[in-house]
């Protein structure tokens, strides 16, 4: 029944368990063990012919109200909840993937995502090719017998390039390989990659679910059989569970998810359309501005524009540090997705450790700034990037 909810329904009751003292807000079950009434049940649950919890690091009530909750949200079969958003993407691939299997990826990627396919696969075996995203051509040619998995992010980190999920999903499905799509920078309210073919889709909880900065959190959406025959018995084992606590914040996030991440995304637009006119700034990067060169396939693929856009300042480096020091509401932090609007400087922060050479290919430049639009008002946001609020 909840499945053929309305999106804002499902948020704000998807997956409600109420115990028996009827509970309006979800329960926090803070608990890492469980007992059993008798051996006998302790032996069916461990059997699995009894349904219910044998282990924190196995399941966990608020744990399993999250997972239902982001499950319906993105209209996907299973949905398995992660420590961080990190240790949705490492249990994705590390499930399937095996020595000896090949990995194609898009080269503009999350730095962490950057590091664990080209530095930490590798020792385990597997190989990897990284390609330009939006060259369809390239994900083709990328292909081996042994490709067993495409990884993409979109819209990119940080210039909003985007992807087109639909055609690469189908070069991998042509390739007997499973498309995952890291879609934090969209999130479930803006982007629906399994309508457009994803096998799997992961999240970083900690961005806009959460999306008050306050913890650690990640999700694997997935079919059903993916999550029995394949992250259970990896991840069950290997121990990158969602802390309870941290999924009861997160199930809460989701109650109000629709009405910031919408709200954001409409601010992000209009100060993006107001930065295109400053004369300090050469350039704005945002798909929904209809200067995006991408801006049909935002058309096709995505909702809203996203909370997040970069720019260009005229002048370097120099010139974007001094638009960081002039600014008294937004602040400098890596961190995305929060509803407290945050700037960084990608070149010497987020992407220092990508050598120049790739960075100057995925457009990042000393002049590039990454702002992740809040929910402050937005006339106070353009008047600080204005150098006003001081
Ligand atoms: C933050 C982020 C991650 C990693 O999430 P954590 O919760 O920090 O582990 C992965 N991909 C993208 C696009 C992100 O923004």
């Amino acid at each position: 029944m909840s499945d053929n909810w309305g999106e804002s329904t499902k948020l704000v009751r998807g997956g409600l368990n109420r115990s028996q003292h009827g509970e309006t807000a979800e329960a926090l079950y803070l608990t890492s063990g469980f007992c059993y009434d008798s051996a006998e049940i302790a032996q069916a649950r461990f059997n699995g012919d009894d349904e219910g919890f044998v282990y924190g690091r196995y399941g966990n009530p608020t744990v399993e109200m999250f997972e239902e909750r982001l499950r319906l949200l993105e209209g996907a079969e299973a949905c398995y909840g992660t420590a961080s958003g990190m240790a949705a993407v490492w249990g994705a691939l590390s499930s399937h993937l095996k020595a000896g299997d090949h990995i194609v990826a898009a080269k503009a990627l999350f730095g962490s995502c950057y590091q664990v396919i080209t530095n930490i696969f590798p020792r385990f075996g597997v190989d990897f090719t990284l390609v330009d995203g939006t060259d369809l051509a390239a994900w083709q040619a990328a292909v081996k017998p042994n490709t067993k998995a495409f990884f993409l992010e979109t819209p990119s980190n940080p210039t909003l390039e985007l992807i087109d999920i639909q055609a690469v999903a189908d070069i991998a499905h042509n390739a007997n390989s499973l498309l995952v799509v890291d879609n934090v920078f969209a999130t479930p309210v803006l982007q629906k990659p399994m309508e457009m073919g994803a096998d799997i889709v992961v999240y970083s909880g900690t961005k806009h679910i959460d999306g008050q900065g306050r913890v650690l959190g990640g999700a694997i959406l997935s079919s059903e059989k993916f999550k029995e025959d394949q992250l259970k018995p990896m991840l069950r084992h290997t121990g990158p569970s969602l802390s309870p606590f941290n999924a009861w914040v997160m199930l809460k996030g989701l109650e109000t998810l629709k009405l910031r991440v919408n709200a954001q995304s409409q601010a992000a637009l209009e100060i993006a359309t107001a930065l295109e006119s400053h004369p300090e700034i050469s350039k704005v990067l945002y798909p929904a501005l209809p200067s995006h060169p991408q801006n049909d396939l935002y058309k096709k693929q995505m909702s809203g524009g996203g909370t997040l856009l970069a720019f260009e300042v005229k002048g370097g480096k120099q010139s974007a540090f001094d638009l960081m020091r002039n600014l008294t509401v937004i602040d400098i932090s890596n961190n995305l997705g929060d509803s407290k609007s945050l700037i960084t400087h990608p070149a010497s922060t987020t992407h220092r450790a990508v050598d120049e050479e790739a960075r100057a290919e995925m457009g990042i430049t000393e002049s590039t700034l990454r702002l992740s639009v809040g929910l402050e008002d937005v006339e106070d946001l353009i008047a600080d990037l204005n150098g006003e609020m001081l």
